[in-house]
């Protein structure tokens, strides 16, 4: 019935675009949620660096550097070289927003320093992730073109539920992260007891791209299982 030919017309294919849909807005929230409490600035005055040195102190951190980076929101923890980059706005802004991100990365490294496991299986499953997402298509396609030979396209299929799993992993560890930099914030006295809800949210519409993605890859592979998952016994 599908021909591979015909792949991107199939009715399937609405699948992707819902999940492009999905991660469409979720990334359009976050930018919102963002430059709205961007513009609120934090009562203590201390900036995103200051507040993720202040954490790492707190936590009893001292083996990890925070330094400045470019780009917009490319803020991470880097556990193999200990780095915390915060991006120029993050870094030196004093707002609520900037201070509830700078935490969140912190909150990654707290994670690192007390060997949370699902941050130590997210690390684990990244050379599998990285295999299943570039491997996975060219395995369906060739096993397309050897008229529909079962066992390549189930193995591309069974390669690409490693993307999310990946991507699932990850949903605890960015929860958790936020939490952790929640507590740390309002413990600290950096956060007013206004403030702490509005952190909360800019954390909350950054953990939802997360959502988004892994919602958007689950969609992909139903749409491979669909196309692809059925026995052809005929073959
Ligand atoms: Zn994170």
């Amino acid at each position: 019935m599908t021909s591979p030919i015909f792949a991107l017309f199939d009715p399937t294919y609405f699948l992707v675009i819902i999940g492009l849909v999905i991660s469409m807005a979720a990334s359009g929230y976050v930018n919102s949620t963002f430059s709205k409490y961007n513009r609120y600035r934090s009562q203590s005055g201390v900036t995103g660096t200051q507040a993720a040195q202040y954490i790492l102190q707190q936590s009893g951190i001292t083996d990890v550097a925070v330094q400045e980076i470019a780009g917009n929101l490319t803020d991470n923890y880097n556990g193999q070289t200990k780095v915390l980059s915060l991006s120029q706005a993050t870094a030196q802004s004093q707002s609520v927003a900037a201070i509830g991100v700078a935490a969140h990365e912190c909150g990654h490294a707290v994670q690192d320093a007390n060997n949370y496991w699902p941050m130590r299986l997210r690390t684990a499953i990244v050379p599998l992730a990285n295999i299943g997402s570039s491997a996975s298509l060219p395995l369906i396609i060739l096993g397309v073109i050897l008229s529909f030979n079962q066992t390549l396209i189930h193995i591309g299929i069974f390669l690409f539920s490693f993307a999310l799993l990946f991507q699932l992993v990850t949903l605890p560890v960015e929860f958790n992260a936020s939490r952790r930099a929640i507590n740390i914030l309002s413990d600290g006295g950096l956060l007013t007891a206004a403030e702490v809800p509005m952190v909360r949210r800019v954390l909350t519409a950054a953990a939802l791209t997360y959502v988004a993605a892994a919602l958007a890859t689950f969609l992909q592979l139903l749409r491979l299982v669909l196309l692809f998952g059925g026995n052809r016994d005929d073959n």
